[in-house]
Formats: C-alpha cells, structure tokens, sequence
C-alpha cells in the first residue's frame, strides 16, 4: 500500500502544514529577521511610504517644494495607508469565512480598493523616479520606436499632451510597451486603475490629480503638463524601455 495515500498520512501531512502555517504567522508578527520572516510581512500590512529619491525642492520651479511636500507626505502616504488598511480588512472578511451577502459585497468592494490604492502607491513611485531629468534624452532604441510608432519625438509629445490633458477629473498619462503588439501606446488613465491593459510595461506616468499642480498652477493643468514633460527624465525611461523588449510575450498575435 502506498503510505502517502492513506487517510493517516494526509491527516499528519495536514497537521504539518498547518503548524508551519502558525510558525509563519508567528514569525510574521515577531519582528524575526530571517528572509523566509520578511517575505511574509511584506504579504501583510506593513507597506511603508519609500522616501523621495529627491528633495522637496528639487523640482522647482516647475512644481514648488510645498506641492512636494505635501503631494508625498500627505497624498502619496494615504495610497500606502490605504494599501495596508485594505489588506488588514481582506485578512479579518477573509477570516469569518463565507456565509454572508455582507462579506460577499465587502470583498468586492476591498478588491476595488486594492486595485486604487496599490495602483496609486506604485504609480506615485514610478512618477518620482521618471521625471527631474532636464537634458536627458531617449536611447537610440526607443527613439527609434518612438518614431515608428507616433512619427517622431515632436508629435510623440503632442499625442501624450493630447491624451493626458482632457483626462475627466483625476488620472494619469502613461506611456506603455505592449509586448503582446510590439507597441508604445500613451493611455489615459483614470484615478489610478482604468484603461490599462494587461501585461503592457510602463515607461513613464505623469500625475495630472489636482493635488499634482493646484497650488502652482490653479486650474491651468496644460501649464503645468507641457513644464512638467519637459523635465521628463529620459534615462529612466529608456532602461524601462530596454527592460520591455525583452519580456516574451504571452500571446501572438502575428
Ligand atoms: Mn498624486
């Protein structure tokens, strides 16, 4: 007979798991420093709001170092707030089980909000990092995508003013590769988790919420769009670029 399927080896092999289970979260709650401890904090709710990679200052004067300020410390941080409030709450409706209409309605309302407040964590991270970058220009292979696909650097700026400008209330423009097309696409996304698509890698967002510009700019958000894409920082973008291109694609669709 073979041990493995009988009913008393999977009754211990249960038993087992679910020690290791409890060895884990105790792990996870006791502030151990070995990695196996870390990966499973960082599955909990303990995300911490990362540090400018800057100074508050540094963008000015295109965006003052009290829009900075307050756009990292007091927005940005929600987003990361919001990531760990979110997670705490799926952990208890997921802990009472499955019984009700109530926590069936919380769990799709915690997944939007999953969706919101990891999408604006990372997009405020990714933002930071790809503009402050004046005199920096796109590597030879991403101009040349950038002019097969939109015709040329010039109109490539034009087409990501035009799409990100009208975004209705608060959003994004972002620029994607899509390895599934082999495309550069800018889209226009709205709060922080509409009009993606899957698999697509980003290159570079630029953050048109209110909180981005008001105190500068008022409700003038073309100002402070075309100020802004002019300090965008192209050396990052291009290493995102050259990173994309070599993802394989899932899907062909040639
Ligand atoms: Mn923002």
């Amino acid at each position: 007979m073979d041990i493995t399927k009988s009913k008393g080896f999977l009754y211990a092999g249960g038993i087992l798991l679910g020690i290791g289970a409890i060895k884990k979260y105790q792990l996870s709650r006791s502030g151990s420093t070995n990695l196996e401890a870390k990966r499973v904090k960082t599955k909990s709710y303990q995300y911490k709001l990362p540090n400018l990679p800057y100074q508050f200052s540094a963008l000015q004067p295109v965006v003052s170092k009290e829009t900075m300020e307050l756009h990292h410390n007091k927005h940005e941080q929600a987003y990361v707030d919001g990531m760990n409030s979110t997670f705490a709450a799926l952990d208890r409706v997921r802990g009472k089980g499955y019984d009700s209409k109530a926590r069936q309605g919380m769990r799709y309302s915690l997944g939007q909000k999953a969706a919101f407040s990891v999408s604006g964590a990372i997009l405020h991270e990714l933002f930071w990092k790809n503009i402050k970058g004046k005199g920096t220009k796109p590597s030879a292979s991403l101009l040349s995508q950038i002019k097969t696909d939109f015709g040329s650097l010039d109109m490539f700026m034009q087409e990501f003013f035009d799409t990100t400008k009208p975004i209705q209330g608060s959003g994004w423009g972002v620029l994607v590769y899509s390895p599934e097309i082999c495309k550069l696409i800018v889209l226009p996304v709205q709060n922080h988790e509409d009009n993606w698509i899957p698999n697509a890698k980003v290159l570079m967002v630029i953050d048109v919420w209110e909180h981005a510009y008001y105190l500068d700019y008022q409700n003038r958000r073309g100002d402070y769009l075309k100020k802004i894409m002019n300090d965008i920082n192209w050396d990052v973008v291009s290493s995102r670029y050259e990173q994309a291109i070599r993802v394989k694609p899932e899907i062909n669709f040639k």
